[in-house]
């Protein structure tokens, strides 16, 4: 009984990682808490009663102690309940202790074009709408989360960065409460920032790596629009940004190239270009112009992402 004991909760605490595996002796511990939650599933019912009637009965010592693990034991088992195994039928079982959630490696920014957080909170969290995001932030601040971290939200749709075509399963989406033509109010852009910055610690996510939806899907979206601050967010580190004068490009620069590069899907070329100019240049978006200008500005970037970031 310990053994199970301390399986559940190394694997509640997260600490079912490297330290266990080197032990011989717990090398099925996966296939073992798998078989072990199916019961406690089964029983999962019961279980609840008894853990509630210790409770409510005052008992401690080894009843508090039951508790505890029939209560580690349920929790354990709704984790696996909700992320069913994915497996190959072409391939046999051979289950590895060494390995941990995914992480997100992008951050997408939104904005939802609705006029009240209520109305987009509405929309993000219907069951039959079919979009939603980790996050939405109100115009006075506020922070809402509606969808978990490690669970994909459905915000990015049909789109794609650096040959990346699933963002979805990549990223965190945080949508900003904005109608796309007004400007985002300093209180929303700082809950931002301090939610990025959370976010970081977490998912030590590349500064680069922080876009726009119209980045990721140029020929279909345009948010979070011309009026985003990316300037703001870049000086806090989050976001690629230059400033002119830019270094001239190389003598034969192909801007093309240079945009897919970066990490756009160039299959259309005007919209990236123009998404470009909404995000890095928005004082130029009127100007259909594309020029060597725009060129050194792309060059300037794309020295800037390929800089180290200090750790
Ligand atoms: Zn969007």
């Amino acid at each position: 009984m310990p053994r199970i004991v301390a399986r559940i909760i190394r694997t509640i605490t997260g600490t079912n990682k490297q330290e266990h595996n080197e032990q011989n002796s717990e090398q099925t511990s996966c296939l073992l808490n798998f078989d072990l939650t199916v019961i406690i599933c089964f029983f999962r019912t019961r279980i609840m009663r008894t853990c509630i009637g210790m409770m409510t009965t005052g008992g401690i010592g080894r009843g508090f102690w039951r508790g505890f693990i029939l209560l580690g034991a349920l929790l354990q088992a709704a984790c696996i309940v909700s992320s069913p195994r994915l497996v190959s039928a072409d391939a046999a079982w051979h289950p590895s202790p060494n390995f941990g959630m995914r992480r997100a490696n992008y951050v997408i920014l939104h904005h939802t074009s609705n006029d009240t957080l209520a109305y987009a909170l509405n929309i993000l969290t219907h069951p039959l709408s079919g979009v939603s995001s980790h996050y939405l932030i109100g115009r006075d601040g506020r922070v809402l989360q509606l969808v978990d971290e490690n669970e994909r939200a459905w915000h990015a749709g049909a789109s794609m960065w650096s040959g990346q075509t699933d963002m979805n399963s990549a990223s965190i989406g945080i949508e900003l409460d904005n109608t796309g033509n007004e400007p985002f109010p300093p209180p929303q852009i700082d809950a931002l920032i301090a939610l990025l910055s959370d976010i970081r610690r977490r998912h030590a996510i590349p500064r680069a790596n922080v876009l726009g939806h119209a980045d990721i899907a140029p020929a279909r979206k345009n948010d979070p629009g011309v009026l985003f601050p990316w300037r703001q967010l870049a000086q806090a580190g989050f976001g690629l940004w230059c400033d002119p004068p830019y270094p001239p490009p190389p003598e034969g620069f192909d801007a093309l190239l240079g945009l897919a590069a970066l990490g756009y899907d160039t299959r259309v070329p005007a919209a990236v270009i123009a998404a470009f100019k909404r995000r890095f240049a928005p004082d130029d978006e009127a100007g259909a112009e594309w020029t060597t200008e725009h060129h050194a500005l792309l060059y300037c970037l794309l020295r800037a992402s390929s800089t180290p970031e200090s750790p």
